[in-house]
């Protein structure tokens, strides 16, 4: 779904579509360069991390396998809980592997300092992280990202596969979503 149709709920257009995949091309190439002869596990963090993780993959001119998992995080508010559950876990054992998870957002950085550090409990021998966002609250936590797309404003946005209560994923921009939709 473009601007156009998503009209009055979104107040600004922070992320337009092509930047996100011009993004994503300079990103994938990153990775290439970081992963020489290094077989390499892609955890996409359901459902927010879909996109990203789709065009991710396609963007990447190598072999990988991809995986996911679901946690929970804001349910459907705009406040994170701090409270983190796994909701689907991997399909497989990851010991030995290298991990890189994908993530659509670092907000308090409270979902991926856990995920990080429960992946890497399972004997993974490399756990990075690519966030496609990140806010500037994710400074003051100790979580250590290896790729970012883009450090976005401190504001509820959604779109490119990040919702405000199941709707606004399939938008192809990432935008601010106006504040007379949750107030
Ligand atoms: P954190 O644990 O870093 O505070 O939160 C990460 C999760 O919170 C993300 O995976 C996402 O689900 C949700 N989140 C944080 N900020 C936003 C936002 O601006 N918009 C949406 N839609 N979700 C957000």
């Amino acid at each position: 779904m473009d601007l156009s149709t998503a009209g009055a709920d979104i107040d600004r257009v922070i992320v337009t579509a092509p930047e996100i995949q011009a993004r994503l091309k300079e990103i994938a190439a990153a990775i290439e360069g970081d992963y020489v002869d290094r077989d390499l596990l892609v955890i996409g963090i359901l459902k927010g991390a879909v996109m990203t993780m789709a065009d991710l993959v396609r963007a990447l001119n190598r072999h990988v396998e991809m995986d996911w998992m679901a946690v929970s995080s804001y349910g459907s508010g705009t406040k994170s809980s701090g409270v983190v559950r796994i909701l689907k876990d991997l399909d497989r054992d990851i010991t030995g592997r290298h991990v890189l998870i994908v993530e659509d957002i670092l907000d308090t950085g409270l979902t991926l300092a856990w995920l990080k550090s429960n992946l890497q409990s399972r004997g993974a021998k490399s756990v990075e992280i690519f966030t496609m966002l990140r806010k500037p609250d994710a400074a003051k936590v100790e979580v250590d990202v290896k790729y970012v797309g883009f450090d976005i404003p401190n504001e509820f946005v959604v779109g490119y596969g990040l919702d405000y209560g199941e709707k606004y994923r399939n938008l192809d921009f990432i935008g601010i979503l106006a504040k007379g939709v949750y107030s």
